[in-house]
């Protein structure tokens, strides 16, 4: 079986074809600037095909989605004969709301239910739309699947999830705290207990994805009980643009003195905080690190924060799911900043945790950082979100 999974941004879309006999990836690429020029790279990576780097007219991801299958299946950079090997495409799609608390089979019900949560994540989900109406235009019958990025932290509990104001904000409005970046968690947390030889409901396992928007979830026998991102991807950790937690009266005090409109503000919260915020230098903890080794105080601050937030959100979750057996590193900075992971593991010597500096080093594999004695095992491991989309489409169309 070959699946194709679709990740489509408001102007960009991303795409791997995937054989689920052997798990193995046939071909990437990434579509840009739809709707202003357009702009493809794919990328064949069996058969020794040749990369498609160049710019062509992408109008609309309809335009996306045919380049894209007119790539897969050329004879220049195809890696199937024709459309008719694809046998089902599994989606990304950001916000599930409550409605969603696994991955769907997409039908006219689920799109209008998508839709509904469009107030959720206005920039996100009207780009997952544009993508599946897209796909299911070009492509016809072609199954596909929705894989939401909420739906794994819909097993939280009221106490975790709800936030404490009136009631009815939740009961009417759907305010509540939902969490972001599930596919990930579910990745590594599953992966972590094949690499313990663990089943994962007997584990109790802290899953940390820092990226350049990063978050935390407490998963606890393999479901989630608790996460860092909360209404929307803004709050918890401190980010690379992103705040993270803040005090409301903040808000209201810039935007008094300042005259900031709301928009304003939240484009400042979003875009122009976090550790680019802190040290004036990136939003890049490469960059961050040569500052911070050249002397820069305030790109050593924005790097402290960070270590320390993610320690202190990792304590909480110990403590609410009373007691961790394992901690994972992943994306961007997880899986390759070897300062960052040393620098937050200095904060958990209270649980028996010690980092083999060697294992600490190596990169691009699942690895055991911590000492075979180490009480808490530490992970590093890589996250493919995609794989999961793509198994979780294999499952759903049989
Ligand atoms: P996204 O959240 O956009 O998916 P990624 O998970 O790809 O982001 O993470 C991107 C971030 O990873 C970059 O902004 C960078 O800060 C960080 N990163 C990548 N490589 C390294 C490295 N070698 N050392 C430190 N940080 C790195």
């Amino acid at each position: 079986m070959k699946i194709l999974v679709i990740n489509a941004g408001s102007s960009s879309l991303k795409y791997q074809l995937i054989d689920m006999t052997t798990e193995s990836v046939l071909a990437k690429g990434l579509c840009e600037r739809i709707g202003i020029d357009g702009h493809l790279k794919h990328s064949p990576l069996v058969g020794g095909k040749p990369v498609f780097d160049e710019d062509l007219p992408l109008p609309t991801h309809s335009e996306a989605i045919a380049a894209v299958i007119e790539k897969l299946t050329s004879a220049e950079y195809g890696v199937v004969a024709s459309m008719k090997e694809i046998d089902a495409v599994g989606h990304r799609v950001v916000h599930g709301g409550e409605k969603f608390a696994s991955s769907v089979l997409v039908n006219d019900d689920v799109m209008a239910a998508i839709e509904e949560c469009i107030p959720f994540a206005p920039l996100h989900n009207p780009a997952n739309i544009t993508g599946i109406n897209a796909c299911r235009k070009v492509m016809g019958d072609v199954p596909m699947v929705a894989v939401f990025d909420t739906s794994f932290h819909q097993t939280m509990p009221g106490k975790a999830f709800m936030y404490a104001v009136p009631y009815e904000y939740y009961q009417n409005d759907g305010i509540r705290r939902y969490g972001f970046h599930g596919t990930s968690h579910r990745y590594v947390s599953s992966r972590c207990a094949e690499l313990m030889g663990k089943p994962i409901e007997e584990l109790k396992i802290v899953s940390c994805h820092m990226g350049n928007g990063s978050s935390i979830a407490a998963i606890d026998g393999g479901k989630c009980v608790d996460t860092s991102m909360g209404f929307t991807p803004l709050v918890g950790l401190p980010m690379g643009t992103r705040c993270g937690d803040l005090d409301a009266g903040v808000i209201q005090f810039l935007m008094n003195k300042y005259g900031y409109s709301i928009d304003e503000m939240l484009n400042i919260l979003n875009k122009k905080s976090g550790v680019l915020g802190v040290s004036g230098v990136s939003s890049d903890f490469r960059d961050l690190d040569n500052a911070a080794a050249e002397g820069n105080e305030r790109a050593q601050l924005a790097l402290d924060m960070f270590h320390y937030w993610v320690a202190k959100v990792t304590g909480s979750y110990v403590a609410a799911m009373n007691g961790v057996d394992a901690i994972v590193f992943t994306a961007g900075v997880g899986e390759n900043s070897k300062s960052s992971r040393a620098a937050i593991s200095e904060y958990f010597g209270y649980l028996g945790v010690t980092i083999d500096p060697v294992a600490n080093s190596k990169r691009g594999e699942d690895i055991m950082i911590s000492t075979p004695d180490s009480k808490v095992k530490v992970f590093v491991i890589p996250t493919n979100e995609e794989l999961v989309i793509a198994r979780d489409t294999r499952d759903i169309v049989g």
